[in-house]
């Protein structure tokens, strides 16, 4: 079953990227989430084309990280706490869930003793009273002079987990935002960073984020079936 449905989110993917603007780029990787899923399951995953996978917590991540004999590119994607960081620079080859100053000088000290430049991107919180994690707008331009200044850190771009509301059109507008967002950031002047990712969309608004300019999506459920908890 993992197979058909990665075949078939990708094929979803292709689609909504098509009702993209022109201006939009049309690649867009799929990040298989695994979190609560076995390391079983992520290697059929592997094995039917998934080449990265995200997983949430550290702790977790670490257990499989030492039981899967595949090669894939790990994303964090949920949020870390700083005394997790030194086990997350071990692993993963992006760290999606950077929201605050503190951590992204965390991130950077414990990738400087591992002689590694850790790939970032910064997790945004457009709407306050709907989301915990992500950095507000109006904190954005200090974290990214800061991150900017980081030599140990590469700042690639952005993410969103948007709300999880029932009328997916309310989310639409939140997507757009990001997007400006995104580009607004690509175009400003930085030593240290390769703006090029926008992170945004899980299994039920995937494709509405992919038609609005999201060229990272994490989909879990829509690839796993749903998780038991
Ligand atoms: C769990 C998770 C996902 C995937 O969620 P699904 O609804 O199962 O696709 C995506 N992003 C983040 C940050 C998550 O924690």
């Amino acid at each position: 079953m993992i197979k058909e449905n990665l075949l078939s989110v990708e094929q979803c993917i292709i689609e909504a990227a098509k009702k993209r603007q022109a201006t939009m780029s049309k690649k867009i990787k799929l990040i298989a989430v695994t979190k609560n899923h076995t390391v079983a399951e992520m290697r059929e995953a592997i094995d039917a084309g998934a080449d990265t996978i995200g997983e949430n917590r550290v702790q977790e991540a670490w257990e499989k990280y030492g039981q899967l004999d595949r090669q894939v590119a790990w994303h964090l994607i949920g949020h870390l706490q700083t005394n997790k960081v030194k086990h997350a620079v071990k692993m993963f080859d992006f760290i999606e869930s950077v929201d605050s100053i503190k951590l992204a000088e965390t991130i950077d000290k414990e990738a400087a003793k591992l002689n590694k430049i850790q790939n970032i991107l910064i997790q945004v919180n457009l709407v306050k009273e709907l989301s915990k994690t992500g950095i507000y707008i109006e904190d954005l331009n200090a974290l990214l002079q800061d991150v900017d200044n980081l030599s140990s850190l590469k700042l690639q771009g952005l993410m969103f987990i948007a709300p999880n509301l029932d009328n997916l059109e309310q989310v639409r507008p939140m997507f757009k935002k990001m997007y400006t967002l995104f580009e607004k950031v690509k175009h400003l002047h930085f030593h240290n960073a390769d703006i090029r990712y926008l992170s945004m969309g899980m299994t039920h608004d995937y494709k509405i984020a992919v038609e609005e300019g999201a060229n990272i999506v994490r989909v879990g459920t829509a690839i796993f079936g749903p998780r038991q908890y």
